[in-house]
């Protein structure tokens, strides 16, 4: 088996690194903040001090860090995965960034002839704790087939989309879905609420019928548990509904009701609240409304 390293062991990285661990593998991993990677430590994972140590014992490197610049940091930087590399490693890229960060990393590491591919994920933590995630991966066939036993330890639905950066691009159309649901969900159960029509049998006959979905289901679960703890945090998801409208802005596609979610979201970050889930655009509209 490959010996992989991880990076990035927050609400995603750290149920996904202990699944590669359960499934027999090796796994070296690193994060900034060490508390991260203790748990991981407890169940056999290597600490490495930096990227570019978890490189050097690995064959295949895995990220999954919050943006971007993040990642870049991360491969690019000083002490970072670039430096560790050796010739015909893969690195995997699961974060969700901007797809020219994506292609930028390929080309700087197929100089040191590293193969890449971008693999964000879509069914968030309970998804990353039950192995069950939506991988989305760009990047070449080969590459592609020798990280199939790495993701299958990971998810369930495994599609390779295209050239390097399909996956992030494949990933943004996730995102504008589910921005856009969860603003429809939390406008109905707020529209109720304010009404005086008990939410919870609101949502129970929603989900028989047409306006079913998971997010109803999910996220409509949550508003009503009134439980805003991360999930997926706003200011995440902001980052990914940037990252759509900067790709429509680019392909001069208009994404209306996407702008109108990453306007809200803007405004509940500015209120101090971009740590809580994205299903907290209900507390946002009930604030509007006076619920
Ligand atoms: P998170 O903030 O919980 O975790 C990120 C981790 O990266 C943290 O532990 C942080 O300390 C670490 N980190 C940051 N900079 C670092 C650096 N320079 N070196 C090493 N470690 C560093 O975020 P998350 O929710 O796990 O999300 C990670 C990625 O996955 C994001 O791109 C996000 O958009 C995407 N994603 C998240 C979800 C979800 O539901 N949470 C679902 C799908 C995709």
């Amino acid at each position: 088996m490959e010996r992989i390293g991880f990076i990035g062991l927050g609400i995603m990285g750290k149920p996904m690194a202990s699944n590669l661990l359960k499934a027999g593998y090796s796994v070296t991993v690193f994060d900034i903040n060490r508390e991260m990677a203790q748990a991981l430590v407890r169940q056999g994972a290597a600490l490495a001090e930096t990227a570019k140590a978890v490189a050097e014992k690995s064959d295949v490197v895995i990220t999954m860090l919050p943006d971007s610049p993040d990642v870049e940091k991360v491969v690019l930087g000083a002490a970072g995965v670039g430096e560790g590399v050796r010739s015909g490693m893969l690195f995997i890229d699961m974060s969700t960034i901007a797809p020219e960060t994506t292609q930028k990393i390929y080309q700087m590491l197929a100089e040191k002839k590293v193969s890449c591919l971008d693999a964000p994920v879509s069914g968030g933590e309970g998804g990353a704790i039950a192995g069950t995630l939506s991988i989305m991966v760009g990047g070449e066939k080969a590459a592609f087939e020798r990280a199939l036993p790495i993701f299958r330890a990971l998810g369930k639905k495994i599609v390779h989309l295209g050239a390097a950066g399909a996956g992030q691009v494949t990933k943004a159309c996730n995102q504008i879905i589910v921005g856009c649901t969860i603003q429809a969900v939390a406008e109905a159960l707020t529209l109720a609420k304010k009404a005086g029509v008990d939410v919870a049998k609101v949502r129970e006959a929603l989900l028989g019928g047409l306006a079913q979905s998971r997010i109803l289901e999910v996220h409509g679960q949550r508003i009503l548990d009134r439980n805003f703890q991360p999930g997926f945090k706003i200011k995440l998801h902001r980052k990914d509904m940037n990252i759509a409208l900067q790709a429509g802005r680019t392909l001069s596609v208009p994404l209306p009701a996407s702008a109108l979610v990453a306007t809200q979201m803007d405004a509940i970050i500015a209120q101090g609240d971009g740590e809580l889930d994205h299903s907290s655009l209900a507390l946002f509209l009930e604030k509007l409304a006076l619920v």
